[in-house]
């Protein structure tokens, strides 16, 4: 059972020295109760402690990281049921299924694609995130010349995927450093799957779809076994039966403090899906609730934008806007002639601007201004792109140094701040430009004149 915060203050130290970062031991005894600290913050617990506390301060779900370093997943260690309650941290691993029965050329030209798949928007970028490689020849070799075809395509992370353990151990011996999913420990293979799974150091998907009861019960086996890193699969494919199971396993980790449940959930869309579309609609239910590896069986880019947009949407915290980093951005190769423009740094109003002045084919100065990441009039109604805030970032980002003139252009929504403005920058002239972004290249054709 999860201990109280007054129970683990008991445990700890008392001294309130700080060290942990916070204030006092009931401060920290607090957040470890939450979950929102880890014991290791404290280096005076005893050893006893340690082992009574080690079940309060475990995460409810635990962190699992497949691939190396540069291209690696990481995936669970969630702590809410709904994203709006607070935030969900880690957004699903969307990889692509092959069959080492296919024909090496079309896998090759798969992987290929997945690997290159890549689409940049408002400052981030959508990819996928790796390739699960299914034994369905049951032959190992061929298994293993199929996994170096693949490794000679990506870096991505990778899910190995046979039901042989001797097939599983040929294809870990010749995989080299990366760390892949192990799929899967099942009721008849549990045993050497998890002695596979200790000496790769991977983690380990169990799977079990007669109840969750009994995959409860392999879990545990499994645990005991050794195996710390473990992926769920519970085993169920449509809409209805992944929707009520994914979410039955996420309420008891999270909100039962069932710790057989606390890890993260493998799906496969397209094996409940009656076509191409079906799997696209399952893994986007998939992406809300609760999968966190989620394999697909085609890869389709009109597919792959929706998914990543749409995991982007749900993984982002709505508490903190999409914000670009406030500076001056140069657009095409501006002089000291050039228009000087300004505006926030929420990123749909920072692209929307910069795609207009692109687009106007004029080079010029764009100030964006520190808005905590507000777009223009909800940032001046905050008191986040006023007179005082431009003047300031005029100042910080030595604009003065980059244009021969003096004059700035200020979004027509926030007209008002013209005169302010001209107090806060004594011999500038506050021009006001047009509301909408796509009038910009109008106004700098038409209008600006250095
Ligand atoms: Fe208490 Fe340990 Fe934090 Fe010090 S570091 S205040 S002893 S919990």
């Amino acid at each position: 059972m999860p201990l109280n915060a007054l129970q683990i203050y008991k445990l700890l130290p008392k001294t309130n020295c700080k060290e942990c970062g916070f204030p006092t031991c009931l401060a920290f005894a607090m957040k470890l109760a939450a979950k929102q600290a880890e014991l290791d913050a404290c280096p005076y617990v005893s050893d006893e402690a340690k082992a009574a506390l080690a079940a309060a301060s475990r995460p409810p779900m635990r962190l699992i990281t497949i691939g190396s370093d540069e291209h690696k997943i990481e995936v669970g260690n969630e702590t809410e049921l709904f994203r709006h309650d607070r935030a969900f941290y880690h957004p699903p691993g969307l990889m692509v299924r092959v069959e080492d029965t296919q024909p090496i050329e079309e896998i090759e030209e798969t992987v290929s694609q997945v690997d290159s798949y890549s689409v940049e928007l408002v400052g981030m970028t959508f990819e996928l995130n790796g390739i699960a490689v299914e034994n369905a020849s049951g032959d190992a070799s061929t298994y293993v010349k199929i996994l170096k075809a693949v490794r000679a395509n990506t870096d991505l992370p990778l899910i190995l995927m046979a039901q042989d353990p001797k097939v599983m151990a040929a294809a870990l011996e010749n995989l080299g450093d990366t760390v892949p999913l192990i799929y899967a420990a099942t009721e008849e293979n549990w045993s050497d799957m998890t002695a596979l799974a200790k000496k790769h150091k991977c983690p380990l998907a169990v799977y079990r779809a007669d109840g969750l009861n009994e995959l409860a019960g392999l879990v545990k086996q499994v645990e005991e076994a050794g195996v710390e890193d473990i992926v769920l699969d519970p085993g169920t494919r449509g809409f209805s039966d992944s929707l009520s199971v994914l979410t039955q396993v996420r309420r008891l980790a999270l909100r039962h403090n069932f710790h057989l449940f606390g890890y993260p959930t493998i799906t496969f869309p397209a094996e409940g899906a009656s076509s191409i579309e079906e799997e696209a609609l399952l893994a986007g239910q998939h992406i809300a609730k609760y999968g966190g590896f989620i394999v697909l069986d085609h890869f389709d880019p009109a597919v792959a934008y929706p998914l990543t947009t749409l995991r982007l949407n749900i993984f982002t915290d709505p508490r903190v806007p999409i914000q670009m980093e406030p500076g001056v951005y140069e657009f095409g190769e501006p002089t000291a002639d050039s228009p000087l423009l300004t505006t926030t740094n929420f990123s749909l109003t920072y692209f929307s601007v910069a795609g207009e002045i692109q687009a106007s084919g004029i080079p010029s100065w764009l100030l964006v201004a520190d808005a905590e990441g507000m777009s223009v009039l909800t940032a001046w109604a905050a008191g986040n792109f006023d007179a005082e805030r431009v003047a300031k970032d005029v100042k910080r980002f030595d604009v003065a140094d980059k244009i021969s003139h003096r004059k700035i252009i200020i979004p027509g929504f926030v007209a008002v701040i013209m005169g302010e403005l001209e107090e806060e920058l004594p011999g500038w002239e506050v021009l006001v430009g047009p509301r909408e972004a796509i009038d910009i290249p109008r106004y700098l054709r038409e209008i600006w004149k250095a």
